[in-house]
């Protein structure tokens, strides 16, 4: 079985975002980036699965700039075997990245694919669904426990009243939620070993995809800085206030 992981470079988690001064979007200058983390534990699952004898070949693919090699790289570390790089500096948007990634199905050929349930730089939300739709494959979206025999995916999804299970049939398309496993780090032989690992840049231009946004951001802003909090001294004074000064009771 093939398995696709579509992992997407953003902002690391750990960094403080700066808006850029004109309100156009976030500052992207000398920020860290890495691997989506939901998207790591995409690629940990699939590795996963080829440990248990479930699958034999993981490819990962990123969409945008030339420096999302790097983040191919970790993928390859953590121990997926092949990347692809659809190289663009144009803006994607969910549609476009599902269109596109449509397209690396119609060419690859996988059995499933697992994606991230968002991406935390647009926290979007989308592709996978989007993906699914495009593909008419069923889709087993927040997964927090993947099961796979006999040509089935029994996905456990975390809904509001408690956990629900769902049997997919393969071909099928999953995303992931953050109790699914806990990812690997990487080792320096295996960042070593990575490197030979194959990885092929195919150009937009290629796969010849509308990609055109179909929304415009108007702009981008901080949010408020919230006021210092104060302390009370009993709860006499905790309900005064909250009845005379915040007014919310
Ligand atoms: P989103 O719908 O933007 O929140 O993204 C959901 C998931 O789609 C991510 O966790 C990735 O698995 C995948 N994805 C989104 N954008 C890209 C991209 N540019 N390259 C590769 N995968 C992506």
């Amino acid at each position: 079985m093939k398995l696709l992981v579509p992992i997407k470079r953003v902002v690391d988690f750990t960094v403080k975002v700066r808006v850029k001064p004109d309100g156009s979007g976030v500052d992207l200058e000398n920020v860290k980036m890495s691997m989506n983390p939901f998207d790591e534990i995409a690629v940990e699952e699939a590795i996963r699965l080829k440990e248990r004898g479930l699958a034999n070949e993981i490819i990962v693919v990123s969409l945008g700039p030339a420096a999302c090699q790097e983040t191919l790289r970790t993928a390859l570390a953590m121990g997926a075997d092949r990347a692809v790089l659809v190289e663009t500096d144009a803006e994607l948007e969910p549609l476009a990245v599902a269109k596109l990634l449509k397209q690396i199905v119609a060419k690859e050929e996988p059995q499933l694919v697992i994606l991230g349930k968002q991406a935390i730089d647009d926290d979007s939300n989308q592709t996978g669904q989007m993906l699914a739709a495009l593909l008419d494959w069923p889709q087993g979206t927040f997964a927090s426990k993947l099961e796979i025999a006999e040509g089935k995916a029994t996905v456990t999804r975390e809904i509001d009243g408690g956990l629900e299970t769902l049997e997919l049939p393969l071909p099928a398309v999953i995303t992931t939620d953050l109790r699914l496993n806990e990812p690997r780090y990487t080792s320096l032989p295996n960042i070593i070993k990575a490197k030979k690992r194959p990885l092929d840049t195919l150009k937009i231009s290629d796969l010849q995809t509308d990609i055109a946004p179909r929304s415009k951001t108007q702009k981008v802003g901080a949010p408020q800085p919230r006021k210092a909090g104060i302390r009370v001294n009993s709860v006499e004074e905790l309900v005064t206030k909250l009845r005379e000064e915040a007014k919310v009771i």
